[in-house]
């Protein structure tokens, strides 16, 4: 079976609390725990000392740097949204000019806990063009079945390039999308069977889903961005939730693939 990659979203925007590591040397921390129990890839958010999340390539900096000078070489996903609603269409890409190897692009507007999160045909087309410039891979992200047709519209156009990396993402509240089986299905068979894919579901359907991306030959994502708890009252921690997933990995067949063999099955360049 193809080898899977583990993609840990280690922090996200939600307000600091625990287990959320919260200061730029505890999201370091904690991503260099993931990625040494098999993580691949790591998804970052940037936060202040103070834990508030921001979307200033100031705070970006030094996760990054903490991350390469801890000798990682994880691939890393860098989130261009809006920080919690700090940040506003272009300032969200400001992060690009950091040239990660993969960012974030949320592929449409969609309900998001109580706010809109916005995601206009011609702020999308300038994002794409902006990835485009700066060398950056998206991981496009869909929240539902008009993000993938929008997904697929842009390529269409020309403005992103095929086979596109693609994270169907369910169960986020205010979304009304539901984290099942049956929604994840309807979504992947929208999609050209060659391309990649990975699933982001919230709370606790992180491990039914996680589950069912290793049987169905997805990518799977986990960490305390979508689920803040191990089992019933049991706070989770990022490594704990990689380290679950490779052993599920191990049981159902499904080797766990390393950082150069990740970028591989992405379709970003081998890293010099
Ligand atoms: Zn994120």
């Amino acid at each position: 079976m193809e080898p899977v990659v583990i993609q840990c979203a280690v922090t996200g925007s939600a307000d600091p609390r625990p287990p959320i590591p919260s200061t730029p040397e505890a999201i370091v921390q904690s991503a260099l725990e993931a990625w040494r129990a098999g993580a691949s890839v790591l998804h970052l958010h940037a936060r202040e000392p103070d834990g508030t999340p921001t979307q200033d390539p100031a705070w970006f900096e030094p996760v990054v740097a903490g991350l390469r000078d801890a000798g990682c070489d994880a691939v890393l996903n860098l989130s261009t949204g809006t920080a919690g609603g700090r940040a506003v269409r272009d300032e969200r890409l400001a992060v690009l000019r950091l040239r990660p190897e993969l960012a974030s692009f949320d592929c449409g507007t969609i309900n998001f806990g109580e706010r809109i999160f916005e995601g206009d045909l011609p702020f999308l087309r300038r994002m794409a063009a902006a990835f485009r410039e700066h060398g950056v891979v998206p991981e496009v992200e869909c929240f539902d079945t008009g993000h993938v047709g929008t997904a697929l519209q842009l390529v269409e156009e020309g403005v992103l390039d095929p086979p596109l990396l693609v994270q169907l993402v369910v169960g986020v509240p205010g979304t009304g999308v539901p984290a099942t089986i049956a929604q994840v299905e309807h979504l992947r068979r929208l999609l050209p069977p060659e391309w990649p894919w990975l699933v982001a579901a919230a709370g606790a359907a992180q491990l039914p889903l996680n589950t069912y991306c290793l049987i169905a030959g997805g990518h799977v994502r986990t960490g305390l961005e979508d689920n803040l708890r191990y089992a019933k009252g049991v706070p989770a921690t990022n490594r704990a939730l990689v380290e679950r997933v490779v052993r599920l990995a191990g049981e159902l067949g499904r080797p766990v693939a390393t950082p150069a063999r990740a970028r591989e099955l992405l379709g970003l360049p081998s890293r010099g």
